[in-house]
């Protein structure tokens, strides 16, 4: 019985050690989850294969990520590799309307509640982007 215990105590503990995904903090407070190929499969990015990960692309330059680290990127509802992720945030001008913000703040929302993650989106007084744990 304790040694059923044991087993479970450690399968969890493995299970949250495999828990990668981290908000991918930047600059320009884009609302930005980092994760592992196999919880953007989980979350149905990219294309099924049974019994493999989803054949997942960048967004952007089209490689294959599904191996690599994937940049869920909340204000277009995209996922991109780590090149065009830093591309992204040098290049691009954060939205300032509301509406465009609202979006961005409830698609991390959703992304981060299905990966378990801590972390919720919000706006501040002054109707900027906070991120609160
Ligand atoms: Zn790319």
């Amino acid at each position: 019985m304790a040694a059923l215990l044991l087993v479970r105590v450690e399968v969890l503990f493995n299970l949250k050690l495999k828990h990668m995904a981290k908000v991918y903090k930047n600059d320009k407070n884009f609302l930005v989850i980092q994760m592992t190929g196999a919880e953007a499969s989980g979350l149905g990015f990219g294309m099924e294969i049974t019994g493999c990960l989803n054949s997942i692309v960048c967004g952007t330059c089209n490689t294959s990520i599904e191996h690599k680290d994937i940049f869920y990127v909340a204000g277009i509802n995209e996922v991109l590799c780590k090149d065009c992720i830093e591309d992204y945030i040098k290049n691009m001008s954060h939205y300032t309307d509301i509406d465009s913000l609202k979006y961005e703040i409830n698609h991390f929302n959703i992304i981060a509640q299905k990966l378990g993650m801590s972390e919720k989106a919000n706006f501040s007084p002054d109707n900027k982007i906070i991120i609160t744990t």
